[in-house]
């Protein structure tokens, strides 16, 4: 499944980051998701759950916040939400889209004690 590999790589920066032997547990990780990672949030909880276990992260809330695809026309300056992944600028029919916003995938904070 696509999200294991995502949490894989999200594990190793909280290892990193709870490495030091005073966090004794993670009680909070706030993820940010980019809809273009293609990651369901449901998925991402589960497979949270199979990654935390026997670990500092065991029962810690998992909060997700997803990112909407946006993009910018590079030919008429064009800024808005992609839908469908659809990468036609609906105002002068351009390719020339570049992406804005929608990549992400990053833990962006971690509640430790
Ligand atoms: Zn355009």
């Amino acid at each position: 499944m696509h999200e294991t590999a995502l949490m894989a790589g999200v594990f190793d920066v909280i290892e990193k980051h709870t490495a030091d032997l005073t966090v004794q547990r993670v009680t909070k990780v706030i993820l940010v998701v980019g809809e273009m990672t293609n990651a369901m949030p449901d998925a991402l909880e589960a497979v949270f759950t199979v990654f935390a276990h026997g670990t500092k992260v065991e029962g810690a809330e998992l909060q997700i916040r997803m990112i909407p695809l946006t993009a910018r026309c590079t030919e008429c300056e064009w800024e808005g939400s992609i839908e469908q992944h659809v990468f036609i600028c609906p105002h002068c029919s351009s390719l020339g889209l570049e992406i804005k916003s929608g990549r992400e995938l990053y833990v962006e904070s971690l509640e430790v004690e």
